[in-house]
């Protein structure tokens, strides 16, 4: 039984499998963060989730990695536009708050929600406006190569100067994409060319803003995170991740400047990764939206943030979810039971990777072959491009496996959890237990409940016993729970 499978990722650039081969001892990931403007919401933080089960996935592999996350507080225009307003600016006007005050809080907001969805912590979380300095230096090299050209509305990239443009996204060389960019920009020579920096309109003096040499004003969006990855991760790494819909624009953008920048004719990052929507009802779930529902809102609703974790892994990240109520409901009752099963079997052991696994479980030396043939079904999982619902599946057979030593069955609970990150050895069954407030119910389900009591009431007067039962199970099934009191019966909902 072969145990260590070759990490295979699906690359967006050319779209097809690829063996992860690191190129130096530590792996460099570059995650584009968030614009801290408004709260994060739950399709949001898929992406980071996502990134997080990588992360996770080259620990297991044994390879160390130095992750990047960065912090948009500047530079990110209103629908992502070269012109227009910055998204913080609008919000700080909208909350009668200064742009820090924004930025500070909810950037506080998004590392909170990554601690409750057990997200490793990056290793660094850049914020753009303490790199603009670095921003200027890099466009002013652009400049001087020739790959530029400058407007009023600022200095623009000329993407005709590169003829690999657009690649990530398969555009053709002329750029399919004109149609998605609607923005008239006043004398851009190509609808693909983009806004290294951002000048100032006349009249229009911007909050946060900085001197260059082309007039005041503010970076553009794609420029800062080539700027802060290369700062912190040297010019070329290994992977850069995002949701989906960067892979059109902001990354391509991002994979023009940079290897024109660094002009030395090798692709700038190797392996993109991209991770796919959250769809609520039939829309996808961007921010701009407005009104998408936040993890606070599903905590406050009686779901624990690890439910909507499992309900996250166990689509495939590059696969589209729907989030509804009825799939909640089933990752909090799946996650109850897991937690039950888990239980009596703690302490579990301390396990990162899959060469700790084996040893724990005795599969190493080949005392739990049932154990070993778990671990290897986990292995292959994550090794095939990061497939989640396969380790959750590999989790729940171990859960079950007679064959099993103790030991073994520890070892490998330990081991997909080490990848899933669902806090398996110290979840207990009463942070799971589900709360709902009287407010959630609907005018008529409460009617429908008071009418269930007052008719078991009625049955107990004629002393139907029976009936009254029935009605009771009835009412357990609507998660009411029922006391009788000398005042007569009082209800809450479980
Ligand atoms: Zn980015």
């Amino acid at each position: 039984m072969s145990t260590n499978h070759e990490l295979r990722l699906y690359n967006s650039l050319g779209r097809r499998m690829e063996d992860f081969v690191p190129a130096a001892e530590v792996a460099g990931l570059y995650s584009c963060g968030p614009t801290v403007y408004a709260y994060p919401h739950l399709g949001n933080m898929r992406a980071y989730v996502f990134a997080d089960t990588l992360r996770r996935a080259l620990r297991w592999k044994g390879i160390p990695v130095r992750h990047v996350v960065n912090i948009t507080d500047v530079g990110h225009a209103v629908a992502d536009t070269e012109t227009g307003e910055d998204k913080l600016e609008v919000a700080a006007a909208r909350e009668r708050r200064s742009v820090l005050d924004i930025a500070a809080y909810y950037t506080d907001v998004f590392l909170v929600d990554n601690a409750a969805l057990n997200i490793l912590p990056a290793d660094e979380y850049p914020r753009a406006s303490a790199y603009v300095e670095q921003m200027i230096e890099f466009a002013k090299k652009l400049d001087k190569d020739g790959f530029t050209y400058q407007l009023p509305s600022g200095l623009y990239f000329d993407t005709s100067r590169d003829p690999h443009y657009g690649e990530l996204a398969l555009m053709s060389a002329e750029g399919q994409l004109e149609a998605a960019r609607l923005e008239h920009v006043e004398g851009r020579r190509r609808k693909t060319d983009f806004a290294l920096w951002r000048a100032e309109e006349p009249g229009k003096r911007r909050v946060l803003r900085w001197d260059s040499p082309w007039g005041w004003g503010a970076p553009g969006w794609h420029l800062e995170c080539s700027v802060m990855s290369m700062a912190l991760l040297g010019q070329h790494f290994d992977l850069h991740t995002g949701g989906v819909d960067h892979r059109e624009l902001h990354h391509v953008n991002e994979i023009a400047q940079s290897q024109a920048f660094l002009g030395d004719g090798r692709p700038w990052v190797r392996y993109w990764l991209h991770g796919e929507f959250l769809q609520l009802g039939a829309e996808k779930m961007a921010k701009s939206a407005g009104g998408a529902p936040r993890l606070a809102d599903l905590t406050e609703a009686g779901y624990h943030p690890m439910a909507y974790r499992l309900f996250l892994l166990g689509g495939h990240y590059r696969s589209q979810l729907d989030f509804t109520t009825a799939a909640i409901d089933a990752a909090q009752a799946t996650l109850r039971r897991l937690v039950a099963r888990v239980q009596p079997l703690r302490p579990l052991p301390s396990v990162e990777t899959l060469a700790e696994a084996l040893l724990i479980s005795g599969a190493a030396t080949q005392h739990d072959p049932a154990a070993q043939r778990l671990l290897d079904t986990i292995d292959a999982a994550v090794a095939a491009d990061l497939s989640t619902p396969k380790i959750i599946a590999a989790l729940q057979d171990a859960l079950r496996e007679p064959a099993l030593t103790p030991d073994g069955q520890r070892a490998v609970v330990a081991a997909a959890d080490a990848l899933l990150g669902l806090g398996l050895a110290t979840l207990e069954p009463a942070d799971l237990e589900h709360h709902r407030a009287l407010t959630d119910l609907s005018a008529a389900e409460k009617h429908a409940i008071t009418e269930l009591v007052a008719d078991r009431t009625q049955a107990r007067k004629e002393r139907d016993w029976a009936r009254a039962d029935q009605i009771r199970a009835q009412l357990d099934e609507l998660g009411v729970i029922l006391t009788d009191t000398p005042e007569g019966p009082v209800w809450q909902l479980r």
